[in-house]
């Protein structure tokens, strides 16, 4: 298991958790790009979006459900939020393990890559 993010569910490496259920965990960006950077991850490692099977494909409504539930307790859920999914290396995706980040807080630009 030398996944980070599994290792965040598990306990074994420490983070902020702000949500967690049966299915999804959340936590706090160690390296936030604005005022609230929240990540939002399927309990179960599913490496990336390109790896979701149809089965698993409600995860993601599930996800951008606690999204905006984690966006109303962040106070950014009026202001507006960016939820961005990287895929893969051109995708920017850092992290093998399939993750949604909600982002905002302030003004974001309109540039997104
Ligand atoms: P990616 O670039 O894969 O879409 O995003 C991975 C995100 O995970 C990055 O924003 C990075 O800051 C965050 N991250 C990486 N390692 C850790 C960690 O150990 N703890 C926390 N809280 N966030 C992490
Ligand atoms: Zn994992």
């Amino acid at each position: 298991m030398d996944c980070i993010f599994c290792q965040i569910i598990a306990g074994k490496l420490p983070s902020e958790i702000l949500y967690q259920d049966e299915e999804v965990f959340a936590f706090r960006d160690i390296s936030p790009q604005a005022p609230t950077h929240l990540v939002i991850i399927p309990k179960k490692h599913i490496p990336s979006l390109i790896d979701l099977t149809g089965e698993e494909l409600p995860l993601i409504g599930h996800m951008v459900d606690v999204a905006y539930k984690l966006a109303q307790k962040e106070g950014i859920a009026e202001s507006g939020y960016r939820l961005a999914i990287n895929c893969g290396p051109w995708g920017g995706q850092l992290v093998p393990h399939l993750h949604m980040h909600l982002i905002g807080g302030r003004q974001l630009s309109g540039r997104l890559g």
